[in-house]
């Protein structure tokens, strides 16, 4: 079976764009992969140190997914600083990444703000400690939102540059396979990564600007819809989110040059499982006093039973933290393997 892997950072409320975008897909593959899902807290502290309750937001993020359909023990659910081996393979990747590569990521660019020499060398070396989250597992499958497809790159040149600089240690010790990446066949120890992208909603927008990424750890609440928001909040946030003054158009091409617009119709046929164009062809000539409604109502009746489920499972703590207890012990005997070979293909002694 395939290995999936994917991460989910503690940093705050989870929105409908980690649901669309990450969680929801996460759901889906359990059924034909055998699917490795982490709360990176190790990542967490990196735009921001400190956190006032970073256990309740670790404990939240695992809550969600068991809320949402994750079966803890069919598959893994952990915290990534229960398996110290990530940390440990991160280090190495630093050496393995070259620090051109991590300056052009956009994401740390945008989280580094204009004040670049005060970001902390962590939120740097970010992508390298998500290569090892991943390949930690020699995992093959990532799904993830369309933000996180430059560092899956970067994930691949990060592998590629270790099975090639290290091809004769590998191949003498008697791991890796011969594979062929791009024209080139080489003798790998870590496989080349594909990512998960697609999906209805790959990029969910922000409600107050539809050329920003719903995210996290926007300042604005309204900005998101959180998973944890009540009915009435939900209503309110659609409601008052940016649109345009004009009627929704009959087909997708009318979309153009609509941000909001095109995010609230990408929102709704995500949640209700149908195409744009489904949803233009039934909403097409109203007005969004007509569609937010409707939108609003889907919305509710989609996260109502994972909010409820959500709230059911913060509460009993114990539970939540044996399932993080169990799934990091699984994690931790399966990474210690790879860094076992890792170390070895490397030349320390253990
Ligand atoms: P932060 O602002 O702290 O980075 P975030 O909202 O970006 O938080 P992450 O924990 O970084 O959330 O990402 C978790 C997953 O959710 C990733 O797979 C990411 O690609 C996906 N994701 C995040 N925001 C969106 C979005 N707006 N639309 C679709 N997917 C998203
Ligand atoms: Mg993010």
């Amino acid at each position: 079976k395939p290995l999936v892997f994917s991460g989910v950072q503690p940093t705050g409320n989870l929105h409908l764009g980690n649901y669309l975008g990450a969680i929801r897909k996460f759901v889906a593959l359990q059924e034909n992969n055998d699917c490795i899902y982490c709360v990176v807290d190790l990542h967490s502290i990196t735009a921001q140190l400190v956190h006032d309750d970073l256990p309740g937001q670790i404990r939240s993020i695992a809550a969600a997914f068991v809320a949402s359909g994750i079966d803890p023990e069919k598959h893994i659910v952990f915290n990534q600083s229960a398996v110290p081996q990530h940390a440990e393979l991160a280090w190495i990747f630093n050496c393995v990444a070259r620090i051109g590569w991590m300056n052009r990521m956009t994401q740390f660019k945008d989280k580094a703000g204009k004040d670049r020499e005060n970001a902390s060398l962590g939120l740097l070396a970010y992508p390298s400690l998500m290569a090892a989250d991943i390949l930690v597992y020699r995992a093959t499958h990532v799904p993830v939102g369309d933000d996180q497809k430059q560092h899956l790159e970067l994930t691949r040149d990060i592998a590629q540059k270790f099975n090639i600089d290290f091809m004769e240690h590998i191949r003498a010790r008697g791991y890796g396979v011969d594979i062929v990446v791009g024209e080139e066949p080489i003798h790998a120890y870590f496989p080349p990564v594909e990512p998960l992208i697609g999906g209805p909603a790959p990029r969910v927008m922000s409600l107050r600007d539809g050329t920003k990424k719903m995210s996290k750890s926007d300042p604005s609440d309204l900005s998101r819809i959180n998973l944890m928001d009540d009915p009435e909040t939900i209503a309110k946030k659609i409601r008052k989110a940016k649109t345009d003054p004009d009627a929704l158009p009959s087909e997708v091409e009318g979309l153009k040059g609509r941000p909001e617009a095109e995010n609230l119709v990408g929102i709704y046929a995500a949640l209700a499982d149908r195409t744009k164009d489904a949803i233009l062809a039934e909403f097409g000539g109203q007005q969004f006093s007509v569609f937010k409604p409707a939108l609003i109502d889907l919305a509710v009746d989609v996260l109502a039973p994972i909010t409820g489920e959500m709230r059911r499972l913060m509460d009993d703590t114990a539970h939540i933290d044996a399932i993080l207890r169990n799934g990091g012990e699984r994690a931790r005997a399966r990474a210690e393997k790879t860094m076992r070979e890792v170390r070895e293909i490397i030349g320390f002694l253990q």
